[in-house]
C-alpha cells in the first residue's frame, strides 16, 4: 500500500513546536519577529506574503510589513534591507522573490544579514550548510527533511537522487541528503538540464525528489519499485491544456475556478502505483516550506535574544 505524505498534518505538527517555542521566548521577554519586503504586483507574489504573514500571527510570531513600488529605484530595496538589518526588533527578513529585473538579486541575498536571513540562502548560510556549520536550513529541503523523517524514511546508506540544482531547492537539498548527520548520510546524485540518461539516474534512487519545474516529468518508467518520491515541483497548468481524462496529478476546486491548476513534477497518479510512499501536488512540500520559514524565524530570535527554546 503506497504511503501518501501528507505534508498539511506534518506541517500542523511543526506549527505547533514553533507555537511552543514562541511561548518560550514571549516567557523570557523575547517577541519573534519577522520582516516581509515584497517589491511586486505579481498576485501570486502578494499571496506568498500574505500566507507568510498570516502563519506568523497564528504561532504568535510578530511581522513587519515593507512595500516597495516595483518600479522604484533598486538602491531603494537594498536600503530597505539595510534598515531591516539594523533594527534590533527584527529577527528575520524575507525578501519575497522574484524581484524586478532592474535589481540585483544576488546582491539582495548578498545584503542581508546572515544571522537574519531565515531563507537561508546568504552565501554565508549556503557555506556553513555545506560545511557542515548549520546556521539556517533553507525551508523547502529543510521541509522535505522533515518530511522524510516523519514519514519514517531514514536516508542513511540510501541511494538519493536530486533533480535540479538550484540555489534554491536542488544544492541545498543534495547537501543536507550528505550530511553526516540525523536525516542525511544518502549516497546522492544531483541530476540536472544536461544529465545524459536521466530516467537511468532516476532509477537507481531509493528516494526520489523532483524538483525541477517541468509538470509530470517523472513517470513510473522513471522509478523504481518502493521508492520514496518527493515532489517540490509547483508548477500552474491550464487547465483547458489538460487531456480529457483531466490531470494527472492532484488539484482543487479553488484551482480550477482560476482556469489553472498546480501540478507537481511527478506524474502522480502512475508513479503512486510504483512508489512505497509520495508527496502529493498540493499538500506535500508546500505547507513544510511555509512551515520551515516559522521554524528559522524562530530560531533566528533564539540566536539573537541567547534565550534557548526546545525545537
Ligand atoms: P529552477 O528553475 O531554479 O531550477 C530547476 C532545476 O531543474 C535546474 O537546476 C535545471 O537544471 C533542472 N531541470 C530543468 N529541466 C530539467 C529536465 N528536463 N531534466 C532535468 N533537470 C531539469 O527551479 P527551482 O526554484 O529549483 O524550483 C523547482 C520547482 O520547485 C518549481 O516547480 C518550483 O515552483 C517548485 N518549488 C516549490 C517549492 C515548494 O514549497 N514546494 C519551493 C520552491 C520551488
Amino acid at each position: 500500500m503506497t504511503e501518501i505524505i501528507d505534508g498539511n498534518a506534518v506541517a500542523e505538527s511543526v506549527r505547533g513546536d514553533v507555537a511552543a517555542a514562541v511561548d518560550e521566548l514571549e516567557a523570557a521577554g523575547v517577541t519573534p519577529r519577522l520582516a516581509t519586503v515584497l517589491m511586486s504586483t505579481d498576485p501570486a507574489s502578494e499571496t506568498y506574503v500574505s500566507m507568510k504573514q498570516n502563519d506568523c500571527e497564528e504561532v504568535g510570531i510578530a511581522t513587519a510589513d515593507a512595500e516597495l513600488d516595483p518600479e522604484a529605484p533598486a538602491e531603494e530595496l537594498y536600503d530597505t534591507i539595510e534598515e531591516l538589518n539594523a533594527d534590533d526588533d527584527v529577527d528575520g527578513v524575507l525578501v519575497q522573490m522574484p524581484t524586478p529585473d532592474h535589481v540585483d538579486s544576488g546582491r539582495v541575498l548578498r545584503s542581508l544579514d546572515p544571522e537574519k536571513d531565515v531563507d537561508g540562502l546568504h552565501p554565508e548560510n549556503i557555506g556553513r550548510l555545506v560545511a557542515g556549520e548549520t546556521r539556517y536550513k533553507p525551508c523547502t529541503p529543510h521541509g522535505v527533511q522533515v518530511l522524510l523523517e516523519e514519514a519514517g524514511v531514514d536516508p542513511e546508506g540510501k541511494e538519493a537522487v536530486v533533480v535540479g540544482r538550484s540555489r534554491l531547492v536542488g544544492k541545498p537539498m543534495a547537501n543536507l541528503l550528505i550530511q553526516k548527520a540525523e536525516g542525511g548520510n544518502a549516497t546522492t546524485t544531483v541530476c540536472h538540464s544536461r544529465t545524459a540518461d536521466l530516467a537511468a539516474r532516476t532509477r537507481e534512487a531509493d528516494i526520489l525528489v523532483a524538483a525541477a519545474g517541468v509538470p509530470g516529468m517523472i513517470d513510473a518508467s522513471m522509478v523504481k519499485d518502493g521508492a520514496v518520491v518527493v515532489d517540490v515541483g509547483i508548477n500552474q497548468v491550464d487547465v483547458s491544456e489538460q487531456g480529457s481524462e483531466g490531470s494527472q496529478t492532484k488539484s482543487d476546486e479553488a484551482d480550477n475556478e482560476k482556469g489553472y491548476e498546480l501540478v507537481g513534477d511527478v506524474d502522480f497518479e502512475s508513479v503512486r502505483e510504483t512508489a512505497s510512499a509520495i508527496t502529493p501536488v498540493p499538500g506535500g512540500v508546500g505547507p513544510m516550506t511555509r512551515a520551515m520559514l516559522l521554524y528559522n524565524t524562530v530560531t533566528a530570535a533564539s540566536l539573537r535574544s541567547g534565550v534557548d527554546v526546545s525545537l
